[in-house]
């Protein structure tokens, strides 16, 4: 489906950020449109059918992958549970494979996910013994008790990212905290790679946000913004690693293949870890002065209900 309007403040005037961004599973070239307005940006077209777009492998992380990224999780969830100061609710949209929701589980926490289907929510539940609900954020009860709602790396999936979040204002306890984790468009690394930037990722990602875009969209349904930061150790070092090879070889994504499942073992894959071994201490060195300067890859916004404010001076 072509798209005319932006999706966050309907204004016409669109500008082509991006003409050709490859899809690195299928090959197929996609744009990245530019709201001249609100700085919004998003994929176009939006395909009828998603399925070709995840293979079967998608995500399917080896134990290792599995493993450091619970590491990531868990240090993560201490942080955000911290700011809280004792065990409460938690909602997290998108909750993928639970490693997340397991975390705030042995912290005591009260957790409920969302997953897109019955199969994989039951999966989560059968194995980690998760309170998993299948299907979208409407089956979930509406009401503000949620202490912190989570969407991470989850916003960027929806072309209209407005919707999920005007769901989540209902749900938000009035002192309750949303967490926002999202690529920012507009960092040094999404630059750099321009088209072959590794977390453009079209047409899995529909939506990109710039710090912003993202704060206009999150006040547009009733959210303030009162922190962002741009500190990932698991995604930014790697992305420009895999950004750098990207331009290197001009074709998308070999090593992420790879530890998805999707590439098997060959010599641009080895050549590609060689090179890995090579630029992670740069590409750490690099990622750590874009977090200061406020352009890292990927950013976190924690906003609270506006309403929260109206409350308090009742
Ligand atoms: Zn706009």
């Amino acid at each position: 489906m072509k798209q005319s309007k932006c999706p966050i403040c309907q204004s016409n005037d669109i500008d082509i950020l991006i003409s050709e961004a490859p899809d690195h599973v299928t090959g197929h070239l996609f744009q990245i449109l530019s709201c001249q307005s609100c700085k919004f940006c998003f994929t176009d077209p939006i395909p009828d059918h998603m399925e070709i777009y995840y293979p079967d492998k998608y995500r399917a992380y080896g134990p290792f992958t599995a493993g450091i990224m619970k590491i990531f999780y868990r240090h993560r969830v201490r942080k955000w549970t911290r700011m809280i100061g004792r065990p409460g609710n938690v909602l997290e949209v998108g909750c993928g494979s639970g490693l997340m929701l397991e975390a705030f589980k042995r912290r005591g926490w009260s957790e409920v996910g969302i997953e897109r289907t019955e199969s994989i929510a039951e999966q989560v539940r059968s194995t980690l013994g998760l309170n998993v609900v299948a299907g979208g954020i409407e089956n979930i009860k509406q009401e503000p008790h949620f202490d912190l709602i989570v969407l991470y790396n989850v916003l960027e999936h929806l072309p209209q990212p407005l919707n999920i979040l005007k769901e989540c204002v209902l749900r938000l306890a009035a002192d309750g905290l949303l967490i926002v984790n999202v690529q920012n468009i507009d960092s040094w690394q999404a630059r750099f790679g321009g088209a072959l930037w590794q977390h453009l990722d079209p047409p899995r990602h529909f939506s990109h946000f710039a710090p912003q875009s993202l704060r206009r969209a999150l006040e547009r349904v009733g959210f303030n913004t009162y922190n962002i930061t741009f500190v990932s150790f698991e995604h930014d070092p790697f992305g420009w690693v895999q950004t750098t090879l990207n331009k290197i070889m001009n074709r998308p994504n070999i090593l992420t293949r790879y530890l998805m499942g999707i590439e098997t073992f060959n010599l641009k894959v080895f050549l590609s870890f060689l090179f890995a071994a090579i630029m992670i201490i740069p590409a750490m060195v690099l990622s750590m002065l874009s977090w200061q300067f406020k352009k890292g890859a990927l950013m976190q916004f924690i906003a609270t209900r506006k309403i929260k404010l109206a409350e308090q001076t009742q």
